[in-house]
């Protein structure tokens, strides 16, 4: 008899597991306070949780909801952290981080003609570029930049370094018209750049590019060759884009136009460049951006400190131009931390049109990671958390004495928030760091070739 009634127990027991449906195994769950998706619908869940198999994002609910429908393989619970889609610095040369404070305060072409141009003619090779990308790389991870576009020399070695941080990059070979370290003429530039695409248009993580660096220090048939690289390929097509009045004049004394319209006239602009800059622009200029479906990336700090000018953001917004935000290179910022940059985003928005209403915490937090995804041409991969995404994430803490009290998350991620309370980051559901812990980089190994590299860097240029 006592047989039976453990028979039947099992049998209802049995029965009791079957009537509830599988929870689908999940390689990674993460649950925070408050969940920023940044989808259409700027929906947040607080508290909230992110369902994460391989790669990609495959359900945002409530913690209860997912814990419901998901057998997690790991969960990180961020207790009181916001999660919040990885921040996406739409313009930078990572390698350049070894040039931080090497020439400060002084405008953009004495500072490039002067200090930065020769300081990497003597300085740049295949192992500046991959102990600079390296540095370049931890300080993105520990500040919450998952996705970076950049554009410099030795574009493959850049490529390698980020996918061995686990970064995801849209990676530019810089085209040029002088010689520089990795190519004597803009013909080798765009043999090398087309080898690189080649090389690297399959890889999980990096979107190759092609980079000619602007319209001043390119000629029209290298212009034209970059643009139908890109095109043939299918590939971005990145290029500094009326960034000083210097560049409007030579434009308009050389070629009678405004930039924008001159790059229209030999047919640059494609539907997947990406402008950086586009300070001095016209209205026609910015129809021309919105016609021809140009991304641009817009640098305050850059801008501000080189005092190139502020780009026309509230017109860029109101046209429908996509608009990312960016650091630019280090050497003229002097760092990588894109909360930084969201702040001076909106301050100098607010500043250049006398207009405290001008980039609220929203539309820069936007600019930050759903924006700059549309300026990338990659708004259906990354950007928001949202299904079918690539499971690109951020943990930050809100615990530190200027974040309290907190009532209004977007307003304290934009206005109060530094890099150093990113506690997590993740890249294509892998997780980078933990716990400020950077798994994927040794820490004191890069920063100690780091400044290993500088002592070069400082006899080079005589410091
Ligand atoms: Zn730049």
């Amino acid at each position: 008899m006592k047989q039976f009634y453990r028979a039947a127990l099992v049998v209802v027991a049995v029965t009791l597991v079957a009537a509830q449906p599988a929870r689908r195994p999940v390689s990674l769950v993460v649950v925070g306070r408050t969940v920023i998706t940044e989808n259409a619908a700027h929906q947040m869940l607080s508290p909230g949780a992110v369902a994460i198999s391989g790669t990609d994002i495959v359900d945002v609910g409530t913690p209860e909801a997912i814990a419901a429908k998901y057998q997690a393989g790991e969960t990180i619970d961020a207790g009181d952290q916001i999660v919040l889609p990885g921040l996406i610095n739409t313009h930078t040369h990572a390698p350049m981080v070894m040039y931080r404070g090497l020439a400060d305060d002084l405008a953009l072409m004495d500072w490039l003609q002067k200090y930065i141009f020769p300081a990497e003619a003597k300085t740049v090779s295949p192992e500046f570029v991959r102990t600079g990308t390296r540095l370049a790389a931890l300080e993105m991870i520990e500040s919450g930049t998952t996705t970076f576009a950049d554009m410099y020399y030795f574009e493959e070695e850049i490529a390698k370094a980020t996918i061995e941080a686990g970064l995801r990059g849209v990676l530019g070979e810089t085209i040029i018209q002088f010689p520089v370290a990795d190519a004597k003429t803009p013909a080798e530039g765009l043999a090398r750049a087309e080898r690189f695409i080649k090389e690297f248009k399959d890889n999980g993580l990096i979107v190759p590019a092609v980079a000619p660096h602007a319209l001043y220090t390119n000629d029209k048939t290298t212009l034209v060759a970059a643009a139908e690289l890109g095109r043939r390929y299918g590939v971005p097509v990145l290029i500094h884009f009326a960034e000083t009045e210097d560049e409007v004049r030579i434009a308009r004394e050389q070629y009678k136009m405004t930039p924008a319209a001159y790059l229209e006239s030999i047919g640059f602009w494609g539907p997947k460049t990406l402008a950086a800059h586009g300070i001095w622009v016209t209205d026609d200029d910015i129809a021309i951006l919105k016609r021809r479906g140009v991304g641009v990336a817009h640098n305050p700090e850059s801008n501000m400190k080189l005092a190139s000018g502020a780009a026309p953001v509230t017109k860029y917004l109101a046209a429908g131009v996509a608009l990312g935000l960016g650091t630019d290179g280090a050497a003229s910022n002097n760092d990588l931390d894109m909360f930084e940059a969201m702040r001076q985003a909106s301050f100098l928005a607010k500043h250049a049109t006398h207009d405290p209403t001008a980039v609220p915490a929203q539309t820069a937090l936007d600019m930050a990671t759903i924006g700059g995804a549309r300026a990338m041409h990659m708004e259906r991969l990354i950007g928001s958390l949202e299904p079918g995404k690539r499971a690109d994430l951020i943990t930050v803490s809100m615990s530190a004495t200027r974040q309290t009290p907190s009532y209004d998350p977007v307003s304290h991620l934009v206005y109060v928030t530094h890099g150093d309370d990113v506690r997590t980051t993740i890249v294509n559901g892998k997780i980078l760091m933990k716990d400020r812990q950077v798994r994927t980089l040794n820490r004191a190994a890069v920063i100690a070739a780091a400044n290993t590299l500088a002592q070069k860097v400082r006899e080079a240029v005589g410091r």
